[in-house]
């Protein structure tokens, strides 16, 4: 299907419009970084602004509408940014789930046990030749990230990172999925955010032929989530800023966009 941008395309967003209102429940997933967060040096430094948590917060006081927020990182950490009471939120790329009175973790985590501390050992060496370089240990996942190295060294970098990780990735079942400066790894089973949206939709008990579910989300990880959400005739919408190649059926060009939509739903729904 062709993509569509949102941006300033009126006629885009009447489509979305109509097809909230056709429902009578809305369930909006939203990714954290990169769409609700602008895209930052460190993962650290990343933070929910006032204004869209209010915008949030008002949402899901709102009887017809459920929240849920699918993230990379650690369930604990994600749930710490955002804030929001009442609404799902899954961690380390669905392997952590939680919502109100549930949680649930995936039991492929403990396969990573031995891999992540293996990776450690080995990619150690490269990440201190490259300063802005850094691992990230999310126990079911391990993130290499490199957006602060310089710009000229990067191609490199991810050379010898692939190389290496072909030594230990012969004895471990592992995904490898390249982000936006950023190396996923994680287990290599079928499981992903599309996965935990789906446990997630099924945990909420939200009838699919009386829900509109939107998911929003920037980053290759999110592909997966997209399709799940197009084969239940949701809105898939991708925080893009280039043409890339992308599951999702709409398209925001700018992070700052996702406030201006939240409110068009809000207003819409009210
Ligand atoms: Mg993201």
């Amino acid at each position: 299907m062709r993509q569509v941008f949102i941006d300033g395309k009126d006629r885009a967003w009447v489509v979305i419009k109509k097809k909230i209102l056709s429902k009578r429940q809305l369930f909006l997933f939203l990714d954290f970084d990169g769409t609700l967060s602008p895209i930052v040096g460190h993962p650290s430094k990343a933070r929910l602004s006032l204004r869209l948590y209010k915008q949030l917060l008002g949402l899901q006081k709102m009887s017809r509408v459920r929240l849920g927020f699918i993230s990379g990182r650690l369930l604990k950490e994600v749930k710490n940014l955002i804030r929001i009471p009442g609404a799902f939120y899954a961690g380390n790329h669905g392997f952590e789930l939680c919502g109100p009175s549930w949680r649930w973790s995936h039991p492929a985590h403990k396969m990573m046990k031995g891999f992540i501390r293996e990776s450690k050992k080995v990619l150690r060496p490269i990440i201190s030749k490259y300063p802005g370089s850094f691992l990230e240990d999310k126990r079911a996942t391990l993130s290499i990230h490199y957006r602060k190295i310089q710009a000229h060294k990067t191609a490199l970098f991810c050379r010898e990172i692939k190389a290496r990780l072909k030594t230990i990735k012969s004895f471990f079942k592992i995904r490898v999925i390249k982000g936006k400066k950023v190396i996923e790894l994680m287990p290599r089973v079928l499981w992903h955010k599309g996965k935990a949206l789906e446990k997630i939709i099924y945990q909420s008990r939200t009838k699919p032929g009386q829900t509109c579910y939107i998911y929003i989300g920037d980053d290759t990880t999110d592909e997966d989530a997209f399709c799940v959400i197009n084969r239940k005739g949701g809105i898939s919408i991708h925080v893009h800023d280039e043409t890339r190649k992308t599951k999702a059926r709409y398209t925001i060009r700018h992070q700052s966009e996702v406030k201006r939509l939240l409110n068009r739903i809000t207003q819409a729904i009210t």
